[in-house]
């Protein structure tokens, strides 16, 4: 596997409090001279392919690192063998982080066992146990992956036993991991036990030697159980999970190069939430998620933004827009914005022509990750709290419209 190193950059005190763990940090890899910088969001590719767009056409500001659900090749596993990783099958040499769920996709309840969990595709269910988990990560090749874990944890209905099992075998998939010679490396950890405080610190205690025994093979930490992944991860308010992620953070002080994630799909308010919790890498599927159902964000990433809605976000496969002789967004300066009109686009979408999504897709992801530049910026300006304040307020604003309605 690629040699890759993440540090991260103390901000001025004026910045942080210890309420704040926000921070900056770098991603640095062997085979690609680029740096990616930290708090950043992931290009997120569904079954293979980056959704809607093809890699030429993916705007200039989008931050290269993909996001593979491990999943999502599951069914290609016969292709990927032909061509010696996903790299060679897509022809690209951009660093892949390997979840092992995909946030698009809603999981079911009792897909783990003793020597197997499950991730959920188009056709179904899926069972790997740590051989199949192994050859595919062989397969992919991706710079960083997540573990295979239990995490069938829902909330209010995990019984004690339950979450020994869950433990006990999320530890041992990890045990598996790093045993395992050829995908020993780069490893992300994915952290179990629900919304049971309890059982959290159990786990973490559990395999806290395992982190210092393997410091070298670890990469970072992902959140997980928290949730069945899916379109309700729209709408979970990170803010309840704070106390959660905040012990675990204390407990692992230490060691201060680890990266931070968690698989959601962040709306633009609890990325910030997020940021202030100290998270690092971000899932990119939101963009995916809505633009799918033809929403167009608009929220003020920076002062420039002149919206010609005072919304948030809208969806454009609306009949208001059928005339519309303006772009998508104003002063927008993705290529959809610059070439096409509202009308163009409704038309395109009633007609069913894949330019369509092609062109949301393409002003949505240039949208969100011009937001994560200016994460970045604020970061290191030390005008992150004027910055949070201002995003914040926009969607609190459509929040209690939404109430009033
Ligand atoms: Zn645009």
């Amino acid at each position: 596997m690629a040699n890759i190193s993440f540090k991260t950059i103390s901000l001025s005190n004026s910045t942080t409090t210890t309420t704040n763990a926000a921070r900056l940090g770098e991603l640095a890899f062997s085979t690609i001279p680029k740096i990616i910088e930290t708090p950043a969001a992931m290009l997120y590719v569904r079954s293979g392919v980056v959704p809607d767009v093809t890699y030429d056409l993916i705007p200039d500001n989008v931050t290269r690192l993909l996001e593979i659900p491990l999943g999502s090749l599951v069914e290609s596993m016969r292709n990927l063998e032909n061509m010696g990783s996903y790299g060679n099958f897509a022809r690209i040499k951009y660093p892949i982080y390997c979840p092992f769920h995909d946030s698009l996709v809603e999981l079911r309840s009792g897909g783990s066992g003793n020597i197997y969990s499950s991730v959920w595709t188009k056709s179904g269910r899926q069972e790997l146990n740590i051989d199949r988990f192994k050859k595919l990560i062989q397969l992919i090749q991706p710079t960083i992956y997540e573990t295979m874990f239990d995490g069938d944890t829902p909330i209010d209905k995990t019984t004690d036993k339950r979450f020994n099992k869950d433990r006990e075998r999320s530890r041992r998939f990890l045990e598996n991991s790093l045993n395992e010679q050829t995908i020993s490396s780069n490893i992300i950890i994915p952290l179990v036990g629900g919304h049971d405080k309890r059982q959290r610190q159990l786990y973490l205690n559990d395999i806290h030697h395992l982190i210092s025994n393997n410091e070298k093979k670890i990469f970072g930490i992902s959140f997980e159980g928290f949730h069945a992944y899916g379109p309700l991860t729209e709408n979970i308010n990170i803010n309840s999970l704070k106390s959660f992620i905040e012990e675990t953070r204390t407990k692992l002080i230490d060691y201060k190069n680890l990266l931070f994630t968690m698989p959601l799909l962040w709306r633009p308010d609890n990325v910030i939430h997020g940021i202030d919790l100290g998270f690092d890498l971000f899932s990119g599927a939101y963009v995916t998620y809505i633009s799918d159902r033809f929403i167009i964000l608009t929220f003020k990433y920076n002062d420039k933004i002149s919206s010609n809605t005072i919304d948030t976000e809208y969806n454009i496969n609306s009949k208001q827009y059928a005339n519309g002789k303006q772009s998508l967004l104003l002063n927008c300066n993705c290529y959809s914005c610059k070439n096409y009109t509202q009308a163009y686009i409704y038309h395109l979408i009633q007609t069913k022509e894949l330019l369509g999504r092609t062109l949301i897709t393409i002003h949505n992801l240039y949208h969100y990750h011009a937001f994560f530049e200016q994460i970045r910026e604020s970061l290191k300006t030390n005008t992150w709290n004027e910055y949070r304040i201002m995003i914040l307020k926009q969607y609190s604003i459509e929040q209690q419209q939404q109430q009033q309605q």
